[in-house]
Order: structure tokens, then sequence, then C-alpha cells
């Protein structure tokens, strides 16, 4: 179920998600940016150049989008993949509103009323920018029945009593 924004410009149907304004990690000298995985080859791998031990294991950013990171069963390249996915969640994932991950953090609903139990949504886990510029997080209410695409500035300035 999606929230319908009427006339809102804080919020966007997520049916018009598209992955591809999706916001790819900058230049980031630790680990090769992430990619869309699909038909990724068995001898696939984004951290070795000449594979010898086939896979491939799939380390997914969000499965909603299919991207993140493919290795080869080598166990460097595997602890890699963990580590890429894991340095993506802990600074990349939800943009600048990756500060209140795991947290209930305060959203206003189309209605105006404030509601203090949301939370970043697990499934969307990459920021997006739409045709406006305006960069927004998923975000999703207690029961995860409702998902918004939020401006993250907003986020953060309802949500500053919190940082
Ligand atoms: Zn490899």
């Amino acid at each position: 179920m999606t929230d319908i924004a009427l006339g809102s410009t804080e919020e966007v149907n997520s049916s018009l998600f598209d992955p591809h304004r999706i916001i790819c990690n900058e230049n980031d000298d630790l680990y090769p940016s992430y990619r869309r995985l699909t038909f990724i080859s068995m001898d696939a791998c984004d951290f070795c150049d000449k594979v010898e031990t086939p896979g491939p294991y799939l380390f997914y950013i969000s499965i909603e989008t299919k991207n993140g990171w493919v290795t080869c069963s080598n166990d460097s390249c595997r602890k890699k993949g963990e580590a890429a996915l894991d340095h993506y969640m802990k600074t990349r994932a939800y943009g600048k509103a990756n500060i209140f991950k795991g947290k209930c953090i305060k959203v206003r609903r189309t209605s105006g009323e404030f509601e203090d139990n949301w939370k970043l949504s697990n499934s969307f886990v990459e920021p997006l920018i739409d045709d406006n510029g305006v960069e927004r997080v998923c975000v999703v209410n207690s029961s995860e029945e409702i998902e918004k695409w939020i401006d993250i500035k907003k986020i953060l300035e309802w949500n500053k009593s919190k940082i």
C-alpha cells in the first residue's frame, strides 16, 4: 500500500521509483562501485581480475534494485564483498539520513500530522533523486504497510532533536 501524495511536494508515490535514477556511490578508493547484479556470469568477480574458483557469490545492497557486488568463491574476494556491503550500509545507505538507521523517526503524513514511529526502509536503502533534483529516501511506518519517499532534508529537519 502506498500513501498517495495529493499535490504534495514532499512525497513521491513509490511507483515512480526508477532504479536508473539511483545515486551511485561516489568514487571510493576502498571498494569498486556497486552495480546491477543481473545476468551474472559464473566467473564474475568485482574484486579480482582472474577468477580461478568460480562463484558467483552475490552481495546485494537491495534485493529490490538488485544492486550490489559479485565475487568468485575465493575467500579473500568474498570477505571484500562482505566488507564492501558493510561499508556501504554504514556510510552510504540512506544518504545523510544514515544516522537514523535502526531508529524510530518522525514523519509528517499527508494529513499534516506527525508520527514518530516510522523507520528507514530495509528494502530500499539507496537514496534517489527525483525529477526536481530532490534527494529522497524510502521510509516505512511501524507495520511496514505504508512506504513513502521523503526529502532527506525534511527527515533531518523533523528529527534534528535525535541527532
Ligand atoms: Zn575473486
